[in-house]
């Protein structure tokens, strides 16, 4: 019995194979290979490297065959992850996670075959420690992977949430069987079913990339447009930004040599070209972190200290918003790079400003909840209609007439490159609440 089912499940290694040798041909011959075809079939040529390994080892009893596959194996988590992150954050270059996740799957995958070498490191990829480091990179990104999914299709119009769906189910088989293979070694009886578990999750998800390559090849496009058009734009506000400060130090020398005049007109018109200045500025100031690689110099702040500055900055830029601080007395210190979450602050307090008129009221509050450095802006404005709270985060997603919509998308860079939160709900009777959070300590 034994042995049939182990002829059973080497054979579906062997299936497992040449399906996915002719996934990695079609992606090689019949796709643009844009950047998810090609972790697409990276994924085909790890499943081929696993499932070989592991049909080779059946037959020919060869331990060796055993390390080859597990170089398959390790390096599943990082391009799983790399596929995923392409498809629910097309606009995003690229994850801060990718390289440590590649560097830990590399070195998995590499420590098998230099098993054959050295003794010790033998040792380790055959006991139970290998297969326990690998749940350890694996459980993160499973994690990861399904939120993002799920994220990404609530937010999804149906052709997309179809596409997502594959990939979901594909995923959760993938995992789901892949652990039953894992946890042999730990000698739980559970079936090991990694193979079937392959032939299925590679079927799907083959089916799902070249059913929808038309979305895929578009979705490649506005990639690279993305990328070009953040390359222009940066181009265009460094290039604003000279004459700007020029403009600024005129205004500010024409306003020195009006003054003996003391016309009232004269001063109405320079308070209007410094305010118009001033907003081009900001408007500059807000591109930067949006068309740049955040650069965060980051260090060990007091979030208190921040909040503090920050509103005494937007009551002298005169923000008509009653302001309300409520600042924890033992709040951890975070790791930040303090300019840029002063910008985070700015944003959320210049939205709620907007959104409430004269008669707003601001409540800002810091708390520590473990892990969390919390800061929340609670305002008494209208709130957000629930149809829009998905969205008011998208890149340009505006609802005001002179909006540009990226306050809050570069608000969202900003939290993301500390490895924080940011969370919005409406508040009852009336008003919104924006929260912060950044991990505690860095
Ligand atoms: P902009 O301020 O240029 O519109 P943002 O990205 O900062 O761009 O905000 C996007 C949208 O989110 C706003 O147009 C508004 O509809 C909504 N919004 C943001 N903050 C609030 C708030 N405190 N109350 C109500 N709506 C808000």
């Amino acid at each position: 019995m034994k042995q049939f089912i182990l002829s059973i499940d080497s054979s579906l290694a062997l299936i497992a194979v040449l399906i996915n040798i002719v996934f990695a041909l079609l992606v090689l011959f019949r796709t643009s290979m844009t950047i998810v075809y090609r972790t697409f079939f990276f994924i085909c040529l790890s499943t081929v490297i696993w499932n070989l390994g592991d049909f080779m080892g059946y037959y020919t009893a060869k331990r060796s065959w055993f390390y080859f596959s597990l170089i398959g194996t390790g390096m599943i988590p990082a391009l799983m992850f790399h596929f995923i992150s392409t498809l629910v954050r097309p606009e995003q270059k690229s994850s801060f996670w990718l390289v440590p996740l590649y560097v830990l799957s590399g070195l998995l995958a590499m420590s098998s075959p230099l098993a054959l070498f050295d003794a010790g490191i033998q040792k380790f990829v055959e006991s139970f420690v290998w297969n326990v480091c690998y749940l350890f990179l694996l459980a993160p990104v499973f994690l990861w992977a399904i939120v993002g999914l799920v994220k990404a299709g609530q937010k999804a119009g149906d052709e997309e949430k179809n596409r997502l769906r594959y990939v979901l189910i594909a995923t959760l088989i993938g995992v789901f069987t892949g652990v039953t293979d894992l946890v042999q070694v730990l000698k739980i009886p559970v079936p090991s079913l990694g193979h079937l578990g392959t032939v299925v999750y590679s079927a799907i998800l083959a089916i799902g990339v070249f059913k929808h390559r038309t979305a895929y090849d578009i979705l490649a496009q506005t990639r690279l447009k993305l990328e070009a058009l953040s390359d222009m734009a940066a181009g265009i506000a460094h290039e604003i930004r000279n004459p700007l400060s020029s403009i600024k130090g005129a205004t500010r020398l024409l306003s020195h040599e009006l003054k003996n005049f003391d016309n009232p007109k004269h001063q109405e018109y320079l308070g209007i070209m410094t305010e118009e200045i001033e907003r081009l500025n900001n408007i500059l100031i807000n591109f930067q972190y949006f068309t740049k690689p955040i650069r965060m110099e980051k260090e060990l702040i007091s979030v208190n200290d921040v909040v503090q500055k920050t509103v005494k900055l937007a009551e002298s830029d005169t923000l008509d918003i009653g302001m309300r601080v409520d600042l924890s007395g033992d709040l951890p210190l975070v790791q930040a790079d303090a300019s840029s979450i002063k910008q985070v602050f700015l944003n959320l307090i210049k939205n709620a400003a907007e959104a409430c008129g004269p008669e707003g009221e601001l409540a800002i509050k810091t708390e520590y909840s473990c892990p969390w450095v919390k800061i929340s802006f609670s305002d008494n404005g209208p709130g957000i209609p629930a149809e829009l709270l998905n969205h008011i985060f998208e890149p340009f997603f505006t609802t005001k007439a002179t909006g540009m919509g990226v306050g809050l998308a570069i608000s969202r860079r900003i939290v993301d490159a500390h490895n924080g939160r940011i969370e919005v709900r409406n508040l009852l009777p009336k008003g919104a609440e924006f929260s912060i959070l950044l991990p505690a300590g860095g």
